[in-house]
């Protein structure tokens, strides 16, 4: 029977106890993390939140009844003991933060018991993910994880105080809102009062927070959840938390300098020193460089172009891509013949072929003389030019992709990056900052083929390409930035359209029809008809700040309760089917097709 705490405070947390505590009284409640009875003396192993203290039980000092307790303890059992902290008795353990102390344990009460956990509570654990996503609420316990919420739970703090202190107002937006444009697929809610009509969840504040501008908050954060319905990955969650801010009477650079002063701050808590400014990169430089829009700058092998260097070569697919006005490109992998066998690069082929390229080119310089996958295409002579420009040596691997711009650099991109990782080129504990500027407005989708907002259409373009809207999409630049680390989006803004005619400009290039433009985002345009004052804004992806933060791979170490893959929840296992009478609340119907599939 679980006993009251009624009467007893605890004095402190188990790991908060130091050497400047002996000789005192102390209670301390948490989890028996383990307990071990050699005979006349019980130890204890007791966590929380804090870390772990180790407690001795002795009849002479606990008393009958409390020794008998303490030998009946588990792993798991909340307890809470009173004590005397004392300087160990046995060797002082190097790997606590108490180590050398430990509590003689005076009394104590067993506030529950616990049956056997599935799994061991311990750091660094061999379980498999679903048995402790089921039981969340016991893998939460884990010091790595409690770790983690914990520094989550400072940034949010040190985010809060410091847009405070830079004159930012905390505004709530509501969750039931009409969809808004951030280009994934919303969740939707049914009304009941209005059968058939859906509230969307937001995809993020955006319009809300455009409005609070036109409204004169000037200053406006909020840490916002926001909904996407897109397929997961390990860096994307379907529900996720931005800092959500918008700013009035501002240009890109006033946006980047309060950001990256906020991200300063954040990274001193854990001891990172951002130096500031961060450097800037136009996404057409991350491209020809890195391949992607959020490189990871930790190491180089950069993108090379040598499609003036082979333009008159007679291999049929660099002659073809150059004819259709694409390009040829490479990565030089240094000294890594010995480990990019024939066999890696079919691997890393395939690897390209599943990007879109059609195949990879390479030269691989193993022995006296390199191999060259378009040899036949080339003389000696010819191959030699092209090492020499590269600045290959013996022991290096070209490889090589041709074809239109949008699969060449994406490819090479992904091919950089699973080297990096192959070849153990990325330096571990350094966090290398970068902004990614002038984002194209446009981004052309093959499937619907149309033009698409690579931010979202209240993105303003850069002044210089406003001519061009009409006749050349493609090459219009967006006022917008993201900023990267290691790889890693954290934040993504822009600043933003508040001319009316403009912003109907731009839904008209997007392929809305006026009716469309009405009926989506009419209050927005409408506001603008009423003084509107300049403004743009950024979301700071919080999830993705704190996971680079605590070195992990996926959120699902950063979240307390997380989605699987397939977007449901294993531990209250959501989504679920509802009753009857709740569909017939909202007027819905489930077709046969989707029962079966249940
Ligand atoms: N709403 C944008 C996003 O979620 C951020 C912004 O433009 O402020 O990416």
């Amino acid at each position: 029977m679980a006993e009251s705490m009624t009467g007893l405070k605890r004095t402190c947390r188990c790991a908060e106890l130091t050497t400047e505590n002996i000789s005192q009284t102390v209670t301390v409640m948490g989890w028996v993390q383990k307990s071990r009875n050699k005979g006349g003396i019980v130890f204890v192993d007791l966590r929380d939140r804090s870390g772990i203290i180790q407690l001795i039980f002795e009849e002479s000092n606990v008393g009958k009844e409390g020794f008998e307790k303490a030998a009946k303890l588990r792993s798991e059992f909340v307890v809470a003991v009173t004590g005397t902290v004392t300087k160990r008795s046995g060797a002082i353990n190097e790997n606590l933060k108490t180590g050398e102390i430990e509590v003689v344990a005076t009394d104590i009460r067993i506030l529950s018991e616990s049956e056997t956990p599935p799994f061991p509570i311990e750091e660094n654990s061999k379980t498999k993910d679903e048995l402790r996503l089921k039981y969340r609420y016991l893998d939460l316990r884990r010091p790595d994880l409690q770790r983690n919420l914990i520094l989550r739970s400072k940034v949010a703090m040190v985010a809060r105080q410091f847009l405070a202190d830079e004159g930012f107002l905390e505004i709530e937006t509501p969750i039931l809102i009409k969809s808004t444009p951030e280009g994934a697929r919303d969740y939707l809610v049914p009304s009941r009062v209005h059968p058939g009509s859906f509230y969307a969840l937001p995809q993020s504040p955006q319009v809300l927070k455009q409005l609070l501008m036109c409204s004169g908050y000037d200053r406006y954060f909020q840490i916002a959840k926001c909904f996407r319905d897109e397929d997961l990955r390990a860096d994307r969650q379907p529900e996720f938390t931005q800092i959500d801010m918008e700013l009035s009477f501002v240009d890109v650079d006033d946006v980047l300098d309060v950001n990256e002063r906020l991200l300063q701050k954040m990274f001193a808590l854990i001891d990172v020193d951002v130096p500031l400014p961060i450097p800037r990169m136009t996404w057409q430089e991350a491209m020809d460089r890195f391949g992607s829009d959020k490189p990871d700058t930790r190491f180089g092998m950069e993108i090379i172009n040598l499609t003036e260097q082979v333009k008159d070569s007679s291999f049929p697919v660099f002659a073809n891509a150059i004819a259709e006005g694409g390009s040829v490109r490479c990565i030089v992998a240094k000294n890594a013949a010995a480990t990019l066998t024939r066999k890696a690069i079919d691997k890393l082929t395939e690897q390209a072929k599943g990007i879109g390229a059609k195949g990879l080119a390479f030269i691989r310089w193993a022995d006296e003389k390199p191999n060259c996958s378009f040899a036949k295409f080339m003389s000696e002579e010819e191959l030699s030019a092209l090492l020499h420009t590269l600045g290959c040596e013996q022991g290096d691997v070209v490889l090589i992709v041709a074809d239109k711009d949008r699969v060449v650099l994406p490819t090479l991109g992904q091919l950089r990056l699973t080297l990096g990782k192959q070849l153990e080129l990325i330096p571990e504990g350094q966090y290398n900052f970068l902004w990614i500027t002038e984002f194209p407005f446009f981004e052309w989708d093959e499937e619907s083929q149309t033009w698409l907002a690579m931010h979202h259409p209240f993105t303003m373009p850069l002044e210089e390409c406003l001519p061009y809207i009409d006749s050349d999409p493609g090459s219009v630049r967006a006022q917008a930035y993201d900023m990267v680390v290691n790889g890693v989006e954290l934040l993504s803004g822009s600043i933003r359209i508040t001319d009316y005619e403009l912003q109907q400009k731009m839904f008209e290039a997007l392929g809305l029809t006026d009716e469309e433009i009405e009926a989506k985002f009419g209050f927005l345009v409408d506001a603008y008809k009423y003084g509107a004052p300049p403004h743009g804004g950024a979301a700071l992806g919080l999830d993705r700040i704190v996971m680079t933060m605590c070195g992990c791979d996926s959120l699902r170490d950063v979240v307390a309760f997380p989605k699987v893959q397939n977007a449901s929840e294993l531990m209250s296992q959501c989504p679920s089917p509802v009753d009857q009478k709740s569909l017939d609340d909202l007027a819905i119907a489930i077709t046969e097709m989707e029962k079966e599939e249940e």
